[in-house]
């Protein structure tokens, strides 16, 4: 028996905001054909392996000290690999890191949310907006997006007006819809946000549309821009996630981070597989070849696709979503589940895998949805 199994979460003096909510859940099942979490389906190459092994290994003499607590040498790799990713010159002392861009989110929550204040977001969107929002206690304030899930940016505007939220979350492209957000219409929600706007940058590389790290300097006390090396940089495992924004945005999170939070292990091994962006990143024109050629046989299917900006697709329509997902992975497929009625969500991935998708949706098509 489990010691303390007894009691129930019920019976915890938890914080009334978190009563009854549900943690972030996406499956993690071992199934042939894993299309679930966006990330890159791509392993790391041999050279990518054996520098983060070295690197690793030159690191572990240092483990009875401290990391680099404000982990500068990794800040100014990832400020020259978004300088050439973006065009914008930036520095080590525009970008902060984490682990994981939800733990970039989580510090900026904490710093510029909390009890008393609001977040805003479009949705659907990332389910950890306001999972995060709750953890800090901040109030969710949730805006619908248009019935094809595009972003209606005067009605955004309205919102922004009605609710002046604290932090406002715009994700792009969008997961789970896969639409960016051009920059004019940025430009617009931030020339009326009256205070942080975090553009959640997560499928960056994936997308068409320019960085929002080129309104920084036009912004430099509202936007802040959240990128991850988990999803087109191949790197999820690795846990390490970052952000572009004015000096004085990292000077602040200096108060609400963790001290040494980014391990020896991890700073290494993200300056490892940051050598190796050129060669990681080959692998995203193919992967949006890949989803323009599911897209189209989804399509051609008779499934209703919503247009993406990034390496997942978000498909319908089912008359019972949930249902369908089963049949899914009944048939050794795990796809997504987000909750958006009528609708599941596919991560892209090797041509062979979306072989499998496809092959899967040819025979639900056959019988019914
Ligand atoms: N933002 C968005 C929009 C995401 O989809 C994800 C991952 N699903 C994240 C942030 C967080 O990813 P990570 O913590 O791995 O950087």
């Amino acid at each position: 028996s489990v010691p303390g199994a007894a009691a129930s979460i019920d019976e915890l003096p938890i914080r009334d905001n978190l009563r009854g909510k549900s943690p972030y859940g996406a499956p993690q099942l071992t199934v042939p054909v894993q299309l679930n979490t966006n990330e890159n389906p791509h392993p790391p190459t041999r050279a990518l392996i054996d520098d983060v092994a070295e690197s690793v290994r030159a690191a572990a003499a240092e483990l009875h000290r401290y990391p680099d607590r404000d982990a500068v040498a990794l800040r100014t790799d990832l400020a020259a690999y978004l300088t050439g990713q973006t065009g914008v010159a930036v520095t080590a002392a525009n970008v902060w890191a984490a682990n994981g861009s939800n733990e970039i989110l989580q510090q900026l929550l904490q710093a510029f949310g909390g009890p008393g204040r609001s977040a805003m977001g479009f949705v659907p969107s990332y389910s950890m907006h306001p999972i995060i929002s709750d953890g800090t206690e901040t109030r969710w304030v949730p805006v619908f997006r248009r019935s094809d899930f595009s972003l209606d940016v005067e009605d955004a505007v309205s919102a922004i007006a009605q609710h002046r939220p604290d932090v406002l979350f715009v994700t792009s492209p969008n997961n789970p819809t896969g639409h960016s957000v051009p920059l004019a219409d940025l430009r617009r929600l931030l020339s009326v946000a009256p205070g942080i706007v975090i553009v959640d940058e997560a499928y960056g590389e994936f997308s068409s549309a320019p960085s929002a790290i080129t309104l920084i300097d036009e912004f430099p006390t509202k936007l802040v821009v959240s990128r991850t090396m988990s999803k087109a940089f191949a790197f999820a495992g690795g846990r390490l996630g970052y952000l572009a924004a004015a000096p004085a945005v990292v000077e602040a999170l200096l108060l609400v981070r963790l001290p040494y939070h980014l391990s020896v292990v991890t700073q290494a091994a993200a300056r490892a597989a940051l050598r190796h962006a050129d060669e990681t990143l080959a692998s995203v024109a193919e992967l949006a070849a890949q989803r323009d050629r599911v897209s189209g046989e989804l399509a051609a299917m008779g499934f209703r696709v919503i247009e993406s900006d990034a390496n997942f697709l978000l498909f319908g329509e089912f008359t019972n979503a949930a249902a369908t997902w089963r049949r899914y992975l009944d048939e050794g497929v795990l796809i997504r589940d987000v909750g958006i009625e009528g609708y599941l969500r596919a991560t892209i991935g090797l041509a062979a895998e979306n072989d499998e998708l496809l092959r899967v949706s040819t025979k639900l098509v056959a019988t019914e949805l």
